[in-house]
Order: structure tokens, then C-alpha cells, then sequence
């Protein structure tokens, strides 16, 4: 089964470009909406990272949701989207001064810190400014996720976060800083996560490390889970919107919650990647010594995830019938990675036909480069094309 898409106003626009379905995008914040409200005490953010189109954020921040960033530059893109100030958090290893000022001078919600060294400095540029800065620390909880390699974040060899062992100190020390006040703690153990026996276990080594800080009458009042719900590549039509019910009840059911606790998520990837598709159109098709490869006019440039990790999106001819044929879709950059499919089936491609490279939505447009001097692609909404 194929997806719908406007083919004919597809053939007047120039590829390759990124299409959003906003009815899917509006479906999945309201189904997001729901199954979280039915949880007093959850608070859900989008991870900008994922996605940052300004036509996107604007249908995200109208949801309601938060913005979890993680550099000066989203802060940027989330507050001209509207997002408010007090509903941003703000993660990454390596924050840069200028970037730690422009959270304090908006006065968002809390920094998530990865490291002593930066805790000295964010307190430092809090009191140079006269400001307290709320801060809740990233701990690494040393939990391993089923996913690709490259996507973990969770294990003790990562770049992110703060040891476990080192958890309380670091309280400690923050509790002996003018300009910082401790609020929480957060975790994010990787992405495109499909077993929820992943979040179980983060669950688990949560409620350890509350169990502890609580012997020792430390109150933590906000738990930031992070995101990582992963989508339905193979099938992007069959499920277009993820399984969060079972997703937030897995934090219900496991995560032992103090009644004065807030629970925060950040979701990037569960809340746009169905939304969106990559439209390409066929420059040649090309005979092989043993293969036929259809060379798309999108490359790895527009879409670097099958390069990157070995991703899978399902790839569909938009205007073809005719009985399917194998190919190996290609792009043209001079890569030999530039490669979205090996035989794969589709229906025979001609030059000029349009492809859609599916669930593209996240880490797709953002992650577009000028590598081969090549125009960074457009993004259309698909309320724009009626
Ligand atoms: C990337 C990231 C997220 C979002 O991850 P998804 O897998 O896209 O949901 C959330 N929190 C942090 C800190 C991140 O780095």
C-alpha cells in the first residue's frame, strides 16, 4: 500500500523537497496530547533537534508541548516558534558560554547539565548576570538500549552525562553554588527505541537512584525521562502514529513517582518522523553489470540517515503502476554511501517519475548538508499545497 500525496502539484514544485503531512503531524500531537493528559503530572517537550522547519514548530508549539533543546541555536528557532521561555530545557555536553548566556538571558525553564566543569560555569555566568539558574543533571544511567550503535546514549562508554556514582556529589557541590538551584534529574538513554522493556529498565535504575538520594533527604522534584520512542519504518501507513499509551503507562506502571514529582519527556523522532516524506524525482535509470539502479536528484545531502546508520526508509514510485522491478536507489553525490535502498522492489521507474522516501520527518530536513555545493532542500507543509 502506498501513501496519498498531491502527485500533481508534487510535478510543479522543484526536488527534491520534503513534504509534511500536517493531518498526521496534528493526528500524533493529539494523540500525544491525550494519552499523556491522562497523567496529572506529566509534562511532555518536543526535542527540537529532530525537526526544527519553522512550519512544523509552529503546529508543535501550538499543541501545547514544551521544547527540549540542545544548543543556543534551537533556544533560537523555539522561542521564534513561540515556544515560552519557561517550557524550554536545554542539554548537550559541550554548551558554549554564549550559549549559556542566551539561556539565562531568556530565563528558561532549566539547564541539563553533563559535567562539573560546566556546573562551575554556568554558575559563573548566572552570577556575572545576577541570576540563579535551574539546574538538573544528566546522569548516565548505564542502561543499554536495542537499537542502533550509533543512537545509544545510556551506556557508561557514551560521551553524555554524568556518572551514576557521581550523582550525589555533584548535588552536593551544586548545593554549595549561589547561582545554581538543583531541580531534577534527566535521562535519555537513545532513540528509535521499540522495547519498552528499554524504558522499563531506565524505570528501574531510576527509582535505585531516587531510593538513595532519598536516604540521604535530598528532594528531586522534576524526573526528565528524555525521548527515544521509536517509529514503524517498515509499515509507515499500516501505524503512522506511535504506540504512546503503552509508551507513557511503561513510566506509569514502573517508575515509582513521589506525589510531588513532575515527569517530563522529550520526544523528537515519535512526533514527526511519519509526518514527513523526502519527494525525489528519477534523473536516470541505469542498466548495471548485474543491477539496475534508479539515481534519484536527492542524495544523502537531503537524507543522511541510510548513510549514517544504516537506516531503512521504505521508498515508493508516486506516479508508476506498472508491474514492480528490483532496483538499487541511489543518489548522486560522489559518495559510495549515497545509497537510500538495495534491491528494492518498486513499480518500473521511468526518468521523471517522483519517489517518496518515507517517515523522513525527523532527522531528515535538519540534518541536510551543502556537501557537493548542493542547495539545502525545501519544506512544504502539506496545507500549502492544496
Ligand atoms: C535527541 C534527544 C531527544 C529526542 O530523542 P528521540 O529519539 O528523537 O525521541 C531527547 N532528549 C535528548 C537529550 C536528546 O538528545
Amino acid at each position: 500500500m502506498k501513501g496519498t500525496f498531491p502527485v500533481s502539484k508534487f510535478r510543479e514544485l522543484r526536488t527534491p523537497f520534503y513534504y509534511y503531512d500536517t493531518r498526521v503531524l496534528r493526528d500524533t500531537l493529539a494523540c500525544i496530547r491525550s494519552e499523556a493528559g491522562r497523567y496529572e503530572n506529566y509534562k511532555v517537550h518536543y526535542a527540537v533537534k529532530a525537526n526544527a522547519n519553522p512550519k512544523v514548530l509552529a503546529i508543535i508549539r501550538e499543541s501545547g508541548l514544551g521544547a527540549d533543546c540542545v544548543s543556543g541555536g534551537e533556544i533560537r528557532a523555539a522561542i521564534k516558534a513561540g515556544f515560552p521561555t519557561d517550557k524550554i530545557v536545554y542539554a548537550g555536553v559541550g554548551k558554549a558560554d554564549w550559549e549559556i548566556n542566551l539561556g539565562l538571558d531568556y530565563g528558561i525553564f532549566c539547564f541539563n547539565v553533563e559535567s562539573i566543569p560546566e556546573l562551575e560555569v554556568i554558575n559563573e555566568l548566572a552570577a556575572a548576570r545576577g541570576k540563579v539558574a535551574n539546574v538538573a543533571f544528566r546522569i548516565n544511567p548505564n542502561v543499554g538500549a536495542h537499537t542502533h550503535a550509533n543512537i545509544t546514549t545510556g551506556l557508561a562508554e557514551n560521551k553524555f552525562g554524568i556518572n551514576m556514582d557521581d550523582m550525589e556529589r555533584v548535588i552536593e557541590i551544586a548545593g554549595e553554588m549561589a547561582h545554581v538551584r538543583f531541580v531534577g534529574l534527566h535521562f535519555h538513554i537513545g532513540s528509535q527505541i521499540l522495547d519498552m522493556g528499554d524504558f522499563t529498565a531506565l524505570c528501574n535504575r531510576i527509582n535505585d537512584l531516587l531510593d538513595k538520594l532519598e536516604a540521604h533527604h535530598i528532594r528531586v522534584e522534576h524526573i526528565n525521562v528524555g525521548g527515544g520512542l521509536g517509529i514503524d519504518y517498515t509499515h509507515p501507513n499500516r501505524q503512522p502514529i506511535p504506540d504512546f499509551r503503552s509508551f507513557f503507562a511503561t513510566y506509569a506502571n514502573f517508575l515509582k513517582l513521589r506525589p510531588y514529582q513532575t515527569l517530563h519527556f522529550e520526544l523528537g523522532r515519535s512526533v514527526v518522523a511519519q509526518c514527513g516524506s523526502l519527494i525525489s524525482r528519477v534523473l536516470y535509470v541505469k542498466q548495471g553489470a548485474n543491477k539496475r539502479f534508479a539515481i534519484l536528484d536527492a542524495g544523502m545531502t537531503d537524507l543522511i540517515r541510510p548513510a549514517l546508520y544504516q537506516a531503512y526508509h521504505k521508498i515508493e514510485n508516486l506516479t508508476s503502476e506498472e508491474p514492480c522491478e528490483t532496483y538499487d536507489v541511489v543518489g548522486p553525490i560522489c559518495e559510495s554511501s549515497d545509497v537510500f535502498g538495495k534491491a528494492i522492489d518498486l513499480n518500473k521507474a521511468r526518468r521523471g517519475d517522483l519517489f517518496a522516501l518515507r517517515s523522513a520527518g525527523a532527522y531528515g530536513e535538519i540534518m541536510a548538508s551543502g556537501y557537493n555545493c548542493r542547495e539545502l532542500p525545501q519544506g512544504y507543509l502539506s496545507d500549502e499545497l492544496l
